[in-house]
């Protein structure tokens, strides 16, 4: 575990499983379908039951840079933000702004329905290709930006799945301002 204050809040690192996190939210590495997939979305959807899938069929679908809230299912987490990062090109067709643009958009969920803890994976960095050093930087401006200027929510962590996912985002988060 790695941590670093913020205006009042708690940035986080863990490696582990993010769908064991007692979290009032974790986010999942969604694709634009919602309909399931591998790495943590099959992760997330196994351990929640279908619950969660039923309403993410209700939801119907989220374009890539967004992201659309349900319940938890039989997580430990109370809510799950299905969030649709870029699959990785070369990083110049958007990709780095999308991906900030998910992270920021799971903050403003969290922010309204007044969540205290919100847990993310590493969003775009298994199947969509993203490589980590990148992402780690762009996730963790993201999410430091935000505290910056909202204050809330208490805690972000970063469950990190290795520990070279891990290594990778605790080098940025020692070099965050
Ligand atoms: P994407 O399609 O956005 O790349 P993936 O699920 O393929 O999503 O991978 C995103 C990241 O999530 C990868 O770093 C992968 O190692 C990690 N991951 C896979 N399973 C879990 C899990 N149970 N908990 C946390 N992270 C996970």
């Amino acid at each position: 575990m790695k941590t670093k204050d913020i205006n009042g809040c708690r940035i986080e690192l863990v490696e582990g499983d993010i769908t064991t996190q007692d979290v009032d939210s974790i986010v999942n590495a969604a694709n634009s379908s919602l309909r399931g997939g591998g790495g943590v979305d099959g992760a997330i959807h196994r351990a929640g039951g279908p619950g969660i899938m039923e309403e993410c069929r209700r939801i119907g679908g989220c374009p890539t840079g967004w992201a659309v809230l349900t319940g938890g299912g039989t997580l430990p987490a109370r809510h799950v933000i299905h969030a649709v990062g870029p699959v990785y090109r070369d990083g110049r067709h958007g990709e780095p702004e999308l991906l900030s643009g998910c992270y920021r958009r799971c903050l403003e969920i969290a922010a309204e329905n007044r969540f205290e803890s919100v847990a993310f994976p590493s969003i775009s960095t298994g199947a969509y290709g993203y490589p980590v050093a990148d992402a780690a930087r762009i996730a963790l401006a993201a999410a430091a930006g935000f505290l910056r200027s909202k204050g809330v929510p208490g805690v972000v962590r970063f469950v990190l799945f290795g520990k070279a996912a891990f290594d990778a985002y605790a080098k940025v988060l020692d070099g965050l301002e």
